[in-house]
């Protein structure tokens, strides 16, 4: 009896591991290329940042899957509410800084979770690129962990105004307007076109990928589409129809359907379960609609992640699915090929500590006055 279950025991384990060729090919992305050396802070042996450059009109996000130990202070499991008050504001203090207010996990919870494996998946994307347009996206990730920084918050929320923190959290944004910047400013880019997909992972029972245009669910369940605050740059309502962009033969969804994933908005599935649908971010509502460049939130089930066969066969399909959906909506520009791409192009505008340490004042003073008035 007990040889059996060994046996079976064995047989499951041959089964659900990973086959060698997958593992070589998530050890090859995630080594081949270097991204370029940035410094150093937060007691960490690695930079805070992996900013890998791009060659075409496309960045990846990756803010939530970061693992790596810093001496960062931790952001607290809730906010801070008014006590017996009907406001339902939620002040982002650790501790609360008056007998008034309480920490409410209930109302005011803050999400510290890690995405699950949107790192590899943005490597793996890259990588994928390469052989279908020949060109390569921005890559940039957020390597601390989100206990420590939420880079897709309001810098309140994501860093409970704490210095280092938000320098961390400044950090990571400074290099996306740099990278949206480069894009946007190509002198071979016509027009300034772009595209940020910021990268997640969920774990709702419906397991299809959510798209996040900064369009709330009851609009897509009327399907009545208002583009005007959405994440997608204007020229690209005036090329196409709202609906075939959200959910018709022109939208992501549609792409990925074809590739055998659910997603939503998708002719398929056009409206979202109301309860259970992310429509907002903040990178979304930062990088997307500024000129001619637009943002996606891109919210992949976990269950597709989970080991890496899954996200082998799950980064491919979105990678087939994205390609096409690019050249569809002709958003897709070439800004240099990996040839001519010169470090310094990348570096030069940087001047970066001086930036942040002015912003970091002002965002400090505006903090203290705030709190002078509570
Ligand atoms: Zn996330």
């Amino acid at each position: 009896m007990i040889v059996i279950l060994i046996l079976l025991i064995q047989i499951k384990l041959i089964f659900t591991k990973d086959p060698a060729y997958i593992r070589d090919y998530f050890h090859l992305i995630s080594t081949t290329e270097k991204p370029l050396p940035l410094r150093k802070y937060y007691g960490m042996h690695h930079s805070s940042i992996d900013f890998y450059p791009g060659t075409m009109n496309v960045i990846l996000s990756v803010p939530h899957d970061g693992d790596l130990r810093s001496n960062l202070p931790s952001r607290p499991k809730g906010a801070c509410r008014k006590l017996n008050s009907s406001n339902r504001k939620c002040y982002y203090q650790n501790p609360c800084l008056s007998p008034q207010f309480q920490m409410d996990i209930k109302h005011c919870k803050i999400s510290r979770g890690r995405d699950v494996n949107t790192r590899l998946l943005a490597l793996a994307l890259r990588y994928e690129f390469k052989a279908l347009f020949h060109f390569t996206p921005y890559v940039i990730i957020n390597r601390l962990e989100r206990i420590k920084v939420d880079m897709n918050r309001f810098i309140d929320q994501g860093t409970f105004y704490r210095k280092d923190n938000m320098h961390a959290w400044m950090r990571y944004h400074f290099y996306l307007r740099h990278a949206r910047e480069l894009i946007v400013k190509n002198k071979n880019n016509y027009g300034g076109k772009g595209l940020l997909l910021d990268l997640h992972s969920h774990d709702h029972h419906e397991r299809w990928v959510e798209l996040g245009y900064l369009l709330p669910s009851r609009q897509l369940s009327r399907k009545g589409y208002n583009l005007k605050h959405s994440s997608f740059a204007s020229y690209l309502t005036s090329l196409f129809e709202p609906i075939d962009l959200v959910s018709g033969n022109k939208s992501l969804g549609y792409f990925i359907t074809k590739y055998n994933y659910s997603a939503t908005p998708s002719p398929i599935f056009p409206s979202p379960p109301e309860q259970s649908y992310y429509e907002w971010g903040y990178i979304i509502e930062e990088y997307g609609r500024y000129g001619n460049f637009s943002a996606i939130m891109i919210e992949s089930p976990a269950r597709n992640m989970m080991n890496l066969t899954k996200l082998y066969k799950y980064a491919k399909s979105l990678a087939f699915a994205l390609h096409e959906y690019l050249i569809a909506i002709e958003v897709f520009e070439v800004l240099a090929t990996s040839e001519n791409l010169e470090q310094s192009q990348i570096t030069k505008q940087c001047n970066l500590s001086r930036q942040i340490s002015a912003q970091r004042n002002l965002f400090l003073l505006l903090f203290f006055s705030v709190m002078s008035f509570i």
